[in-house]
């Protein structure tokens, strides 16, 4: 069958982007050449996409990635067609997408960490499908993948094990966000952090990704929740949410008031070498710190090595939420239909893709949380 053509957010160069972005344009909106899916691919029509810092970090350079590059990596949308050799998946199926495939035959996925399939994360690296190579092509040259997904476009072709399926009734704006920030946060308190039900936790960044850890720390059973992020805006939904917020210049303060000693759990979701070491420093002896943050490759932390023994620390990393997806992802919705996971409360703001270049410029100035594109009439 032949390919489509796909109007696609795409980025000719990873950094050295001047800003606002709303003038100069780094994302350009392009019609793209998709090819049709290969064997185990699916075609999928977008519905909808939320926009991450992740993303942003390719386009102002903090984590630079091949271009020209079809960006995104947190949506939903519904199969149009499937591969030949495609099993489980039909035309009309609702997919969240998951930012890392999992191949199931290398070590680490054979080990159940899925989150750290090797040859996902090298094809990712590539800016290619788990499947191979590149289905979207413009003036005959090849279009990178952002993580296998390249969610900003109308159209895609990924591979099968990018693609979880998911019930129909969930509203395409809020669907979106369960592929990367409600994965992430929530899988960094459940999975990562493994909260006890009246264990206290600290939550550094309150963006799409802390919320989602601190409501995923609020329904382990935490009995007090700590957010820290500069906006005000931001303090005062965790505090809806049931949490405390707190300025980064009153943490200490609000810390030896609230939780003498320290927290049990720390979860960094900020990005900056200088928050996890503070991130570190606020856990109690004993306790137990996560970060999900990505900082710039060069950026550097410096610990007390005697503290991480005397005072008995574990300070671990978080991919993706540790997640396996396809347990996970329906395992949140689950959560979220119970009431114990108000994911809707991340959704900040509904667009249009014209508007992507002044979405990052809000997200550079820490506004919003997940500004969330629809390609449908958002007002349908
Ligand atoms: P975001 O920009 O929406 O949120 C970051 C928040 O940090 C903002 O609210 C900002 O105001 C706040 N902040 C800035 N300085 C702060 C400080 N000193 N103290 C406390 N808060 C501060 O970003 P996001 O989309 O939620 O992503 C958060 C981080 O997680 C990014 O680094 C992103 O790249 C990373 N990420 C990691 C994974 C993973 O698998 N580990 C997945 C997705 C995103
Ligand atoms: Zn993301």
């Amino acid at each position: 069958m032949a390919g489509r053509v796909s109007t696609a957010a795409v980025l000719d160069a990873s950094g050295g982007n001047p800003r606002p972005y709303a003038d100069h344009r780094p994302l350009r909106i392009a019609k793209l050449d998709l090819d049709p899916p290969g064997p185990e691919e699916l075609l999928v029509r977008m519905e909808a996409a939320g926009l991450c810092h992740s993303d942003l970090s390719v386009v102002n350079g903090d984590r630079v990635r091949p271009v020209p590059m079809a960006l995104g990596h947190e949506g939903t949308g519904i199969v149009e067609e499937v591969g030949s050799a495609v099993e489980g998946f039909a035309p009309g199926d609702r997919v969240v997408l998951a930012f890392l495939p999992s191949c199931g035959q290398c070590v680490p996925c054979m080990s159940g960490r899925a989150y750290l399939c090797d040859r996902a994360n090298a094809a990712n690296g590539r800016g290619e499908l788990l499947s191979g190579g590149f289905r979207f092509h413009e003036c005959g040259q090849c279009v990178h993948h952002h993580l296998g997904v390249s969610a900003f476009s109308t159209h895609i072709v990924i591979d099968r094990r990018s693609a979880v399926k998911v019930d129909r009734d969930i509203p395409p704006e809020i669907a979106a966000v369960f592929g990367c920030a409600v994965l992430t946060g929530v899988g960094a308190a459940m999975n990562s952090a493994r909260i006890e039900p009246g264990e206290t936790v600290i939550v550094y960044g309150l963006g799409g990704v802390g919320l989602a850890a601190l409501m995923g720390a609020l329904a382990s059973g935490a009995s007090r929740v700590m957010g820290v992020d500069p906006n005000p805006e931001k303090r005062k939904l965790a505090e809806e949410l049931g949490a405390v917020g707190v300025a980064p210049d009153a943490t200490a303060d609000a810390i030896a008031a609230d939780m003498p000693g320290g927290a049990d759990v720390v979860i960094e979701t900020v990005g900056h070498a200088r928050v996890l070491e503070e991130a570190y420093r606020s856990a109690r002896r004993g306790g137990r710190i996560v970060t999900v943050g990505l900082p710039p490759p060069d950026q550097k932390f410096e610990i007390s090595a005697l503290s991480l023994v005397a005072e008995a620390k574990t300070l671990s990393g978080s991919y993706m939420g540790a997640s396996i997806p396809a347990r996970d992802i329906p395992r949140y919705i689950d959560l979220w239909k119970a009431g114990k996971l108000p994911v809707q409360r991340l959704v900040s703001s509904v667009h249009r893709l014209e508007e992507i270049n002044t979405l990052l410029d809000r997200m550079s100035a820490g506004e919003g949380i997940r500004q969330v594109i629809r390609f449908d009439d958002p007002a349908d």
